[in-house]
């Protein structure tokens, strides 16, 4: 009884760390413009493992990218780690990716004339460490996905679950609050997704790092600790889930939300068999 007092407490204390209020996001397109997220209200804690779900084209990646700041609002508020998106200005939305938020795309992206090592290390290579302390952080940030074998290799030589685990480390390497994930699995075969996933929940785990992940694959959704769903721009649903996948059937509970997340569409009966 203490103990579930004490997870409740848990929660209700956990600071959002990504504060989301009204944003819109209008592209120009010919004469017109086309709204591509509309009246999005969301929050996330520090250590979620979520994702954001819907059909292409429902606006997952504008809405990540806007977090990630390699976009900017039209409309609204998007503060994250207490910095607001749109007032930044080039060097300063540099500076919080650089130190704060790691990346994750589809393609892996890593740079195919280094190594394994030196595509790690190259996410470090704007902070002010010294050799020695670089190369801990990489070898660490191998060790965590499993690679330390790989150091010298090139990306053309592994295979893709390989690359994007070198992919994950490349972003986990600075120790980020906050890793973005947009369609991490969409290259990857069953075995290799499962594998990478719990890799990166292992990762939120011990680390605590917030992951957010835009998606519509179904293996990702099932490691999902929360779901928010888009449609059309809109968030239509946000869900709570315990993380273990043979436990998404099991009784509901409702959590209290902040208002700005029921506002958006939080539907009583949203389940964490844990609360
Ligand atoms: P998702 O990631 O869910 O597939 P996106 O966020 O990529 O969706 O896109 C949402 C909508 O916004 C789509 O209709 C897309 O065509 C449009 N869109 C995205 N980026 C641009 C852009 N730079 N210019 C015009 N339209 C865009
Ligand atoms: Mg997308």
């Amino acid at each position: 009884m203490l103990k579930l007092k004490y997870e409740k407490l848990k929660y209700f204390i956990k600071m959002s760390i990504i504060n989301i209020e009204s944003l819109t996001k209008k592209f120009p397109v010919g004469k017109g413009e086309f709204t591509a997220l509309k009246n999005v209200n969301l929050q996330f804690g520090k250590g979620e493992f979520a994702g954001l779900v819907g059909p292409s084209g429902s606006g997952k990646t504008t809405l990540l990218n806007i977090i990630g700041s390699l976009d900017n609002p039209s409309d609204g508020k998007v503060e994250v780690l207490g910095q607001s998106i749109s007032a930044l200005t080039n060097k300063q939305s540099a500076k919080l990716r650089n130190k704060h938020i790691g990346f994750i795309f589809q393609t892996y992206n890593l740079l195919p004339v280094y190594t394994v090592y030196e595509n790690v290390e190259f996410a470090l290579l704007l902070q002010n460490l010294s050799a020695s302390e670089r190369k801990k952080a990489v070898m660490d940030a191998l060790e965590w996905v499993g690679l330390t074998d790989k150091v010298k290799s090139k990306p053309a030589m592994l295979s893709g679950g390989e690359c994007q685990r070198v992919a994950i480390a490349r972003s986990m390497v600075k120790k980020p609050e906050i890793v973005l994930a947009d369609e991490p699995t969409a290259n990857l075969d069953s075995a290799n997704s499962h594998h990478i996933l719990q890799t990166m929940k292992k990762l939120n785990r011990e680390l605590e790092t917030t992951f957010i992940f835009a998606t519509h694959d179904e293996k990702v959704m099932q490691y999902l600790e929360r779901i928010v769903s888009l449609k059309d721009g809109q968030i239509i649903s946000d869900k709570l889930f315990n993380s273990e996948p043979e436990s998404r059937n099991p009784e509901f509970r409702t959590r209290n939300l902040p208002d700005s997340v029921i506002q958006a569409g939080f539907e009583p009966g949203t389940l964490n068999p844990e609360l």
